[in-house]
């Protein structure tokens, strides 16, 4: 199954994302992940990627379906996979439905997270990321057992720069102005689910994988 999340920053793709690897073993590809992990390599993709990012703006369409076509390539994406923070633009959009078509596969399903802006704000300020491993803990909300300190590989916790209040404006203002429209995309093909975002993570994981599994 090909299945996209789909829904503002800090909405909890990625958590949740996380929570369906677990239980279905599909991969996660996250183009968010891919470029961090890039511009902590210090490549120079990743260091061009990282002056965008740190300023909440999208990194180019060709680069990320660059990432997206190479990745989703590989053995363990045969029998599907979730795609968290991609695609984010029309383009990307339909560059992914011409990539799975030429391998006769297609999308099925997006789910869109419905959240306010003002949880979204809320949250993404309390987020603390592991560089080392990509889990996430939100101070108010999943707070890591010991402070500062990652409960999965022990490396310490970090505040993203785009995590901060400036940035998390500007990503906002991004996806309403060039991501927003893929609700519409996916919605007019009958691909599209959603769920109520601002609930508990527990609660939201429930709702997700009804979505994904109701007839
Ligand atoms: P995320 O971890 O998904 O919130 O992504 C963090 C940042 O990486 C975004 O604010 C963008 O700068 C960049 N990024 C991630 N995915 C994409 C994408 N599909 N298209 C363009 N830029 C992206």
């Amino acid at each position: 199954m090909i299945v996209i999340l789909l829904g503002p920053p800090g909405s909890g793709k990625g958590t949740q994302a996380k929570r369906l690897v677990a239980k279905w073993g599909w991969p996660q590809l996250s183009t968010g992940d891919m470029l961090r992990s890039a511009s902590t390599q210090g490549t120079r993709l990743g260091l061009e990627a990282k002056k965008l990012m740190d300023k909440g703006e999208l990194v180019p369409d060709e680069v990320v379906i660059g990432l997206i076509k190479e990745r989703a390539q590989a053995a363990d994406c045969e029998s599907g996979f979730i795609l968290d923070g991609f695609p984010r633009t029309l383009q990307q959009a339909e560059a992914l439905d011409q990539m799975l078509a030429s391998t006769g596969r297609e999308v099925d399903l997006a789910v869109l997270f419905l959240s306010s802006d003002e949880v979204l704000v809320r949250r993404l300020s309390g987020r603390r990321t592991c560089l080392k491993c990509g889990s996430m803990y939100q101070l108010e909300t999943m707070p890591p057992r010991s402070q500062g300190v990652c409960d999965q590989c022990g490396a310490v916790l970090v505040q993203r720069d785009d995590d901060k209040p400036e940035v998390i404006k500007s990503r906002l203002a991004v996806y309403h102005e060039k991501t927003a429209v893929l609700t519409e995309y996916y919605r007019s093909q009958g691909k599209l689910r959603s769920v109520d975002a601002n609930q508990p993570f527990d609660a939201v994981t429930v709702n997700l994988i009804q979505a994904l599994t109701e007839k």
